[in-house]
């Protein structure tokens, strides 16, 4: 009888549940939207509950898809939009607020307040990252701070925090009854709160944000067996044995697990994640310090990484907000209906600008309008930013390395995109590769996961299951390319400038 591992990707826009067979290739999935509610400008929130409900959904419809039961499962890998902070009473097992996604920026006046004393690189050295409104911490204070009660009830020991990976596995293995409230290195990293030494929390951090220890879920290694599903749920007793935050879980599906190894995902935002071994690297050049993952016991690998708010969910803004497109893959017939730019430039600073600037009050601009400016020239102006973007964290992940990267393997929806991937290996002047299967971030989670039950046998196994799809060479001569690239720089200048 043949075995598999579901892996069930809880991202930023759907829900997902996917299982993979031991080469690890795709036999089955399911996939559900969920609300993106905007109660306010710079507001991103998703209903947590919603969230948990399409989960289930989705691992049924995974399931009987292929004809599967729970018997053929040998084990359960999460991989999660990271960040996205959820609040919820552990008595009654309700949230008490909405998720605060990490695009929102409500808490900018939280990470000043917290800036005032040391600037926004005073927790740097210990956590890896700067103060910003991108990470778990901030949220979880203002959800503290503004619901009704909640400050007594979590001092109290009722509330608990979690990203989502540790609501989905709290629920999955039993919630109110007995569920289990962990997380694990990757996502722990993502807090604000995390040594990245120790791989636990800090109590001075904690107490400066006013975050009580005991909401925190234990921080766990990515693969090991956390439980198993409760007994009222669909995979009942199956093992939950794998988490990875979803772009380190891509890291793990792209096999990158050499130091030096890299990957770019292409989502919502772009992350591009580079390993840097057993090395803790503190950036110089705007990237973050993250952990890329542990094993078991094993000793922790960490990466660098290069955030980039605003790239797909551009894509998402010309279809929903604009109605220039009807769907996403509908920007590149646009695109192609021009023959360059036409002069313009979108910076998509709509969450600030992430990586490598980090200027929370940042807008988006779109400059070089002229009456020759149409709505094909918008959406390859759309597409551009993404890449330009792209180009701006490989050139600081470069820096930090002191070597320059030589292709860029990547991943995520835009990469279906060929206008796009051929702007982008032109714009880095390197050639731009995609694997087989390009689920890389589901496919990480469920390694992580087989790995711990014995499914796969090591990181070398899972190597061999890398292929390569397809590959777009650099074809833009140098001159051009630092036109653009310098055009881009002075768009990006205009962004920032734009203050109230
Ligand atoms: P996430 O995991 O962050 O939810 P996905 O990897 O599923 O994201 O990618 C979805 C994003 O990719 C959406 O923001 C969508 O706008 C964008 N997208 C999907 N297909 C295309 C396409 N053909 N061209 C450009 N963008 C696309």
């Amino acid at each position: 009888m043949s075995q598999y591992v579901i892996a069930i990707d809880q991202g930023t826009t759907s829900s997902r549940a996917i299982v993979f067979d031991h080469d690890g290739n795709i036999v089955s999935s399911g996939q559900k939207e969920h609300e993106q509610i905007f109660p306010k400008a710079g507001w991103v929130e998703h209903d947590a509950v919603e969230i948990w409900d399409n989960t289930r959904e989705v691992i049924g419809t995974a399931l009987s898809k292929a004809n599967l039961t729970r018997h053929d499962i040998v084990a359960v890998g999460i991989t999660n939009q990271r960040e996205t902070a959820v609040v919820w009473d552990k008595t009654t097992g309700k949230p008490v607020y909405n998720a605060i996604v990490w695009q929102d920026t409500r808490t900018q006046s939280i990470v000043d307040e917290l800036a005032a004393d040391g600037g926004v690189e005073r927790f740097k050295q210990k956590v890896g990252l700067p103060l910003a409104t991108y990470f778990s911490g901030t949220k979880i204070k203002w959800i503290l701070d503004n619901v009704d009660g909640a400050r007594e009830k979590a001092e109290a020991g009722d509330l608990i925090f979690g990203n989502t990976d540790s609501w989905v596995t709290w629920n999955l293995t039993g919630g109110t009854d007995g569920g289990v409230h962990i997380t694990d290195v990757t996502n722990a990293s993502r807090t604000m709160f995390m040594d990245l030494e120790t791989l636990s929390w800090d109590d001075d951090i904690l107490a400066a944000f006013g975050v009580p220890r005991s909401m925190m879920p234990a921080i766990k290694s990515s693969s090991e067996v956390y439980g198993t599903v409760h007994t009222s749920q669909l995979l009942r007793e199956v093992p939950v044995a794998g988490i990875l935050g979803d772009q380190q879980a891509a890291t793990f599906g792209q096999a990158a697990f050499e130091k030096g190894g890299a990957k770019n995902t292409y989502g919502t935002g772009n992350f591009l994640i580079v390993n840097t071994g057993e090395e803790i690297v503190h950036s110089k050049n705007g990237l973050l310090t993250t952990v890329c993952y542990r094993l078991g016991d094993a000793k922790p690998v960490y990466a660098l990484e290069g955030s980039i708010a605003v790239t797909g969910s551009l894509i998402q803004w010309l279809r929903d907000n604009l109605g220039l497109i009807s769907s996403a893959p509908e920007v590149e017939k646009l695109a192609r209906t021009v023959e360059d730019n036409g002069g313009v430039y979108i910076v998509p600073a709509f969450s600030g600008l992430f990586a490598p600037y980090w200027k929370g009050d940042a807008r988006g601009v779109m400059v070089g309008l002229t009456r020759f400016a149409n709505k094909g020239h918008i959406a390859r102006a759309a597409l551009e930013a993404t890449a330009f973007q792209t180009r701006e964290v490989l050139d600081a992940a470069n820096a930090d390395a002191g070597v320059d990267m030589e292709d860029l393997r990547v991943d995520g929806g835009m990469v279906a995109n060929d206008a796009l991937m051929q702007f982008q290996a032109d714009i880095l002047g390197i050639p731009v590769i995609r694997p087989k299967v390009t689920e890389t971030t589901a496919l990480g989670a469920a390694y992580a996961a087989g790995l711990a039950v014995g499914f796969w046998k090591d990181t070398e196994e899972l190597a061999k299951n890398w292929s390569e799809d397809k590959r777009w060479e650099p074809n833009m001569d140098a001159d051009e390319r630092d036109r653009q690239l310098r055009l881009w720089k002075k768009a990006v200048t205009k962004s920032m400038d734009w203050v109230d």
